[in-house]
């Protein structure tokens, strides 16, 4: 699932590719489920004509900003972007393509149609909800300690509320709780201050050095990758068998909140 660093790559991306200036000139929205609002019909004719100004990033929200309102994109699951020339193939999972006025069109590529779009004169209806950005520079270690202490459940979990914090996901907490050697399971409100200090530290390292990997490691085509596992910008190998990165001991995994946790148990309490 994209996370924040990957959301973070395809912003750089449209901007890397000119996309801010362009105007769209036409919409294709074949999957209407993916349209949250207005309806496809007032979605299609509202995009067309307007230029974009710039593109943001708020959690694993794009949000491209036009001369009116802002065009919101959520990746979902399997969601990515590509800039596509007039010579280029059309992928195959392409539902909904924004042509642009010099030829070229975005294709948001979505094999199982779990992303959304949203054409909004206010993009904040939208991120209504989430959390502080963890890059924000006023979300400093303390600000971080003081949300948390007070929650009763795993820390894991609080980790992936994105009304505590914006655009963590599964693999970068796991990341992030190793490195402070912190048990996922452990409840939040029992972890000391200093100890979840040292977690906000981590949780920033973990996503700024993923965002540079993928900067530093582009595909062939230029775009960014999006992926969710066992690259090169992780420590943990998340499948069985895997040894801790830290002290060569097996791995373990149980499931928290429905998802799937990679944790060491010498390493981490
Ligand atoms: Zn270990």
């Amino acid at each position: 699932m994209p996370e924040l660093p990957e959301v973070e790559n395809l912003r750089r991306y449209l901007i890397r590719e000119r996309v801010p200036g362009r105007t769209f000139a036409s919409v294709t929205a074949s999957w209407a489920r993916t349209i949250k609002t207005p309806s496809v019909e007032e979605f299609v004719l509202g995009l067309r004509g307007r230029t974009v100004r710039d593109v943001h990033r708020r959690a694993k929200y794009l949000n491209i900003e036009l001369d009116r309102g802002s065009l919101v994109l959520h990746m979902g699951m399997t969601g990515s972007l590509a800039v596509r020339g007039p010579d280029d193939e059309r992928q195959r999972f392409a539902h909904t393509i924004f042509d642009l006025d010099d030829g070229r069109r975005i294709e948001m590529n979505d094999p199982r149609k779990w992303a959304s779009a949203w054409l909004v004169d206010d993009p904040s209806v939208v991120f209504d909800g989430i959390g502080p950005e963890p890059f924000d520079p006023s979300f400093t270690a303390k600000h971080f300690a003081e949300r948390v202490k007070s929650k009763r459940s795993p820390i894991k979990s609080v980790l992936l509320d994105q009304s505590v914090l914006a655009g963590v996901g599964n693999i970068y907490a796991d990341e992030a709780l190793l490195r402070a050697g912190i048990s996922p399971a452990r409840r939040a409100h029992r972890i000391s201050a200093g100890r979840l200090e040292a977690l906000h530290g981590e949780i920033v390292t973990v996503l700024a050095h993923a965002i540079d990997y993928i900067d530093d490691n582009p595909l062939e085509d230029g775009r960014p990758f999006v992926t969710d596992a066992h690259d090169a910008r992780m420590q943990i190998t998340r499948a069985k068998g895997g040894s801790c990165p830290v002290c060569g001991g097996p791995m373990s995994s149980r499931q928290l909140g429905g998802r799937t946790a990679y944790f060491c148990s010498r390493c981490q309490s």
